[in-house]
Parts: structure tokens; C-alpha cells; sequence
């Protein structure tokens, strides 16, 4: 299985209800070699205008801390827990989650990458299991050697940036995360991308 073709599976499926309201799935896209995955919740009004993930305000933040670090949007592969946007924004339910997930696993094998940074609670509650349940601000900024989906890999929660626009002081936060992704990777940048 390819990636595109795993695109082309997600844009047709219909294995959980938020199939019925979404304009378009949004698979995820960027580097399929990326050694660095990121993980939103779900998508948005605009990303399900556009099919595309993290174009809103939110998609701009993180753009932005990309770039403070010295990453390009098209260096990593972004993408979400579920794939289709939940009606009015509401947070994704236990089921729906569980119906997208074996996408988020695929996607993981083929990319393989070295670290992986879940974007808020939900995605640090699924990528963490019961330590994830404990509060973000908790577990953000650190980083975690634990078995996702069979592979021991580095997760580094941060913050949603959508939480850093709604709440300014989580801002600095959130900055400081990136710049421990950045000493993280500092040390093998080369080859990297
Ligand atoms: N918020 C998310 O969690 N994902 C997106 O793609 C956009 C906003
Ligand atoms: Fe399929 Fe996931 Fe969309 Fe549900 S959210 S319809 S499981 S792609």
C-alpha cells in the first residue's frame, strides 16, 4: 500500500458517520519521507472546504513555528487523528476515532518517521494511551520512547495551536516546544528531509 492510495481509500471511506457532513476528507500531506509526523485532532471548517490539513488560522501558527525552527510546511507530513471534519466542530467521539485510527497506524508504517508530535489532548490522549490522559500541560514538552502502534518511537506532545490563538499566554509554550523539537534534531538535521 502506497500512501496515495491510502489517500484515495480515506476520500472515499464511509466507515463512521462523520462520513455523512464532510465536503471532503482530508487525508494529510508532505514529505512522505519526513522523519517528523505531525498530529492534529481533526479537521476544520477550512480544511474541509480545501481537503487539506491545517490551512485555517491554526494551520498558520504552526507554519509559523515551522519556520522558527528552520522547517518548511512541505519538510514533515501533517495530518489528523480523524480525517473528516466532525459537524459544528465538536470534538471527535470515542467510536469515530476508533473507526479512523487503522489510517493514522497505516500511515505511520509507511512514513515511519523517528518522532511524533501530537497537536493537542486528543492526539496526545491517542498517542499515549493512559499517560496522555493526564493533563497537556503535563505532558507537553517532554519526550516520551513508547510503543505506537507496535513501534517504539519518540512522541513530543505540544499544545494545539489553535489553543495557543484562543489562549495568547500558552503562545510561549508552544514556542518552546518547537524549540525542543529543534534540539531534538539538531543533532541528525542533515538527512533528515
Ligand atoms: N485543527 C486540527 O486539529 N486539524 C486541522 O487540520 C485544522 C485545525
Ligand atoms: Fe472514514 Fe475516518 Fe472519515 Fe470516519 S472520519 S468516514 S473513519 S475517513
Amino acid at each position: 500500500m502506497r500512501l496515495e492510495d491510502l489517500a484515495e481509500e480515506i476520500l472515499r471511506c464511509e466507515k463512521c458517520p462523520l462520513h455523512l457532513n464532510r465536503k471532503r476528507a482530508v487525508p494529510g500531506e508532505g514529505n512522505p519521507n519526513s522523519r517528523i509526523m505531525f498530529i492534529g485532532e481533526a479537521p476544520g471548517r477550512n480544511e474541509d472546504e480545501m481537503g487539506r490539513p491545517f490551512v485555517g488560522a491554526a494551520g498558520k501558527l504552526l507554519e509559523e513555528l515551522l519556520i522558527s525552527i528552520g522547517l518548511r510546511r512541505q519538510d514533515v507530513f501533517i495530518t489528523n487523528v480523524v480525517k473528516c471534519r466532525p459537524p459544528n466542530n465538536r470534538d471527535p467521539r470515542p467510536e469515530e476515532i476508533e473507526a479512523c485510527l487503522p489510517y493514522l497506524k497505516a500511515q505511520i508504517e509507511l512514513i515511519d518517521p523517528e518522532i511524533l508530535v501530537p497537536l493537542g489532548r486528543h492526539s496526545v490522549g491517542v498517542l499515549l494511551g493512559r499517560i496522555g490522559e493526564i493533563s497537556i500541560l503535563g505532558v507537553r514538552g517532554k519526550v516520551y520512547e513508547v510503543e505506537v502502534f507496535g513501534a517504539i518511537r519518540k512522541v513530543l506532545p505540544t499544545l494545539h495551536p489553535a489553543a495557543a490563538l484562543y489562549n495568547p499566554r500558552l503562545k510561549p509554550l508552544i514556542r518552546e516546544d518547537f524549540e525542543k523539537l529543534k534540539s531534538l534534531i539538531s543533532s541528525g538535521l542533515e538527512g533528515w528531509f
